[in-house]
């Protein structure tokens, strides 16, 4: 059916925003995960690199030989290594030896203010004062510099006190600071790289296994689960939402096309009278009988329902003339077959049928064309049962009934 597929097809586009959904929601997750996994195990490793690289410099500094060689090796170090800048500063705060030869002598608060050594400040950021500077250096410390610190960054700073002992320099049990500065951009994008790898590695079985649910959903459960939720269990039709929520979007695109529409609302003539009589269970075949003549009534992009209890709802793409006609020929074929009882004998089964249509005063609004249906079927009970009438508003001038409604019978 048409409508059917009309649910299907916002059923999926629901299933299919869901999958969009999940897929981003659930590769951003991992891409965070992924990402702060590598960025704190590439930090973790660049703290011990940097001890390393500590060590190494700190044997030039026990040497006992001349100041220039150590200097000398930090600057070979800086040109070899991922090692920005380094230098060994004394217990006073005056530079010693460092990889850039214009700063030797100088006294460590000038260096500070150097713009090209901005970096060392970061190291320096919980000293009190300027001249706390000097006090700060027998602390170790390990500072990285970017936007996500605690995961590393773009520079590693660090500060550690090492003996010194070296020729015509220093006494017994002297100590001086090292200063470092390494470069990690080479690093962190290889990590970013590799987080990147991931994260598109797995995303691609993320957004498969996410289809194949999909398709699973579909091919197996959508189609039963559709049959659940729009099928009236008893009946087989359409139940009063699905009826409701379908019949609603067939008006507007019918009003859109220009198509006229009729609405009917079917009631089971003393059907009290049949449980009575007859029983429950009898009732209930009863339902099932009428509902599969009035799923034949019209053609396949017509619609029926059942709004509960004895009474059922039709939505015909006719005007009211044709409606009535194929109504009221419903009416007298359910008229003349009637339920045969398992246990023997019939039941004789007799439609009230109230009709409105979209030529009247109701348009395509559903709730008006469900108003004045109602009204037509209370005439047709009124008027004895067993008939289809439809209402319809007369135009103005054409002597119509105080209240604007000319009743007309099948
Ligand atoms: P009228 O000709 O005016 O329509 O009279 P009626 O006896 O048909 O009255 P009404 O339409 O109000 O009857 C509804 C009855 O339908 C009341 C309720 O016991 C019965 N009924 C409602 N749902 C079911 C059902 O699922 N199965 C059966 N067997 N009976 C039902
Ligand atoms: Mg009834």
């Amino acid at each position: 059916m048409a409508e059917e597929s009309l649910l299907k097809g916002r059923v999926n586009k629901q299933l299919w925003l869901l999958v969009a959904f999940t897929g981003a929601t659930g590769s951003a997750l991992m891409a965070l995960l992924a990402g702060a996994l590598v960025l704190s195990t590439n930090a973790n490793e660049q703290l011990r690199n940097a001890t390393n690289l500590e060590r190494s410099l700190s044997e030039g500094m026990t040497s006992y030989r001349p100041l220039h060689d150590l200097h000398r090796q930090l600057q070979r170090a800086a040109s070899n290594q991922a090692l920005e800048s380094a230098l060994v500063v004394d217990r006073r705060g005056v530079v010693l030896a460092a990889s850039n030869s214009a700063l030797v002598s100088m006294p460590l608060q000038h260096v500070l203010q150097l713009p090209a050594e901005q970096p060392l400040k970061a190291i320096f950021a919980d000293c009190p004062a300027q001249d706390g500077v000097v006090a700060c250096l027998n602390q170790d410390r390990r500072v990285f510099l970017g936007p996500l610190p605690w995961l590393g960054g773009e520079a590693l700073v660090t500060m550690r006190q090492f003996p010194l002992a070296l020729e015509g320099l220093g006494r017994f049990g002297d100590r001086a600071t090292l200063i470092t500065v390494i470069d990690l951009r080479p690093q962190r994008n290889q990590a970013l790289n590799f987080v990147l790898l991931v994260f598109a590695a797995g995303t691609l079985p993320l957004i498969f296994g996410c289809l194949g649910l999909l398709l699973l959903v579909r091919r197996k459960l959508l189609p039963e689960l559709l049959n659940l939720a729009q099928i009236d269990a008893l009946s087989g039709i359409f139940n009063r939402r699905t009826f409701l929520e379908t019949a609603r979007e067939v008006l507007a695109k019918a009003e859109r096309v220009g198509v006229p529409c009729s609405l009917a609302v079917v009631d089971v003539d003393h059907f009290k009278t049949i449980n009575d009589q007859n029983g429950h269970e009898v009732g209930d075949q009863v339902i099932r009988h009428v509902s599969q003549f009035l799923a034949g009534v019209g053609r396949s992009n017509d619609l029926v329902g059942r709004l509960g209890g004895d009474e059922f709802i039709i939505l015909l793409q006719n005007p009211s003339a044709k409606a009535v006609q194929m109504l009221e020929r419903t009416r007298q074929q359910l008229q003349v077959t009637p339920l045969r009882k398992q246990e023997g004998g019939v039941v004789e089964i007799e439609l009230s049928v109230g009709v409105a249509s979209t030529a009247g005063a109701s348009g395509y609004n559903l709730e008006a064309l469900m108003g004045a249906a109602d009204a037509a079927l209370y005439v047709a009970k009124d008027r004895g049962r067993h008939q289809v009438v439809c209402l319809e508003l007369e135009s103005p001038g054409e002597g119509s009934a105080d209240d604007g409604w000319t009743v007309r019978m099948a």
